[in-house]
């Protein structure tokens, strides 16, 4: 038997997974496995999206650093991210949740609060779920969206000499992640509360070929935007957005910000791939930058810095528990 940490990590596990459910009979369905969300034909203008993602106490959040509030947050954010990905707005959500003994219903409260915040924001209703006894605190949360034909972004559409682009910082929750580790002081508020950029998606979704969401770091993105729009490509390290508060936080740890942004995860930004010639419509309306360039496939993926360039490596592999560069 093969221990799934040693199965060649969490792709090659979807990958296998994915040759046993085989393609989708029904031709409705648009995206299957492997891409942020799934994507069903609507009607003749829109697409539905489905997507889902789960959070697991000890591995996506701790009770002792969060408040419910927080990951009631969190558990939404990450999925509505997802649907931004897609070019979508998020409009129905369901929820399942696993409840240990020694949960309080007030925390209980406290989370749900923290979901509708997040429903509230960003305008879609929870419209059922499960709740179940469990060991760990797990909360998984399924969203429903939908997308205009026209604003539906794949990850597969990105073409060579497109630019690649960021929304907002890099790294910043992995900076706050590891200051909470190490039990210093420092702004881990990022960590704690993720916000997805659907605002800016809807616009970057005009313009962009390819897009995702930086659930896994930038390298990781970069590396399933490649693969699934057969391309390569090269990122400049000193082009990666960096706040001044994730190089502090990295000071501090002694550490490398650079590779945060590259190797950490939960960041919950956009990449996207956009040809030059339409970049200016995007400035005008979001905080971008450039960070690297899409390539023929043959020249690899690489990360290039000053003269050097090297293999990009990859992003954090849930199942391996350990960044996979
Ligand atoms: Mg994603």
């Amino acid at each position: 038997m093969t221990s799934i940490r040693d199965y060649g990590g969490e792709f090659a596990l979807i990958g296998a997974i994915s040759g046993i459910l085989g393609k989708p009979k029904d031709r409705k369905v648009i995206a299957g496995i492997g891409d942020d969300a799934a994507v069903i034909a609507l009607d003749k203008k829109r697409d539905m999206l489905v997507t889902v993602d789960m959070l697991v106490e000890g591995d996506h959040f701790r009770r002792e650093w969060s408040t419910p509030r927080q990951i009631g947050r969190k558990a939404m954010e990450v999925n509505v991210s997802d649907i931004a990905a897609m070019g979508g707005l998020p409009k129905y959500a369901l929820v399942s949740i696993s409840l240990p003994d020694d949960t309080t219903a007030e925390f209980v409260m406290e989370l749900y609060r923290g979901m509708k915040d997040a429903a509230r924001k960003h305008r879609f209703d929870v419209i059922g779920g499960n709740t179940t006894h469990g060991s760990r605190l797990v909360i998984d949360v399924i969203i429903i969206g939908e997308v205009e034909k026209n604003r539906l972004r794949l990850r597969s559409d990105a073409k060579a000499g497109d630019l690649i682009c960021v929304t907002g910082t890099l790294g910043k929750s992995t900076a706050g992640l590891e200051t909470l580790k190490a039990g210093v002081k420092g702004n881990v508020r990022e960590h704690l509360e993720p916000r997805c950029r659907l605002h800016e998606a809807r616009e970057i979704s005009k313009y962009a070929n390819a897009m995702i969401d930086v659930s896994d770091g930038l390298s990781s993105e970069v590396g399933h935007i490649c693969e699934m729009s057969d391309v390569g490509a090269e990122v400049f390290r000193e082009k990666i957005p960096i706040s001044m508060n994730t190089r502090s936080l990295a000071k501090n740890l002694g550490k490398d910000p650079v590779e945060f942004a590259l190797h950490g995860g939960e960041d919950f930004e956009l990449v996207f791939t956009i040809p030059e010639r339409r970049l200016k419509r995007i400035r005008t309306r979001c905080q971008i930058t450039v960070v690297g360039r899409i390539t023929k496939k043959r020249h690899g993926i690489t990360l290039a810095w000053g003269k050097v360039k090297l293999p990009l490596g990859g992003g954090y592999d849930h199942f391996r528990l350990r960044r996979t560069s």
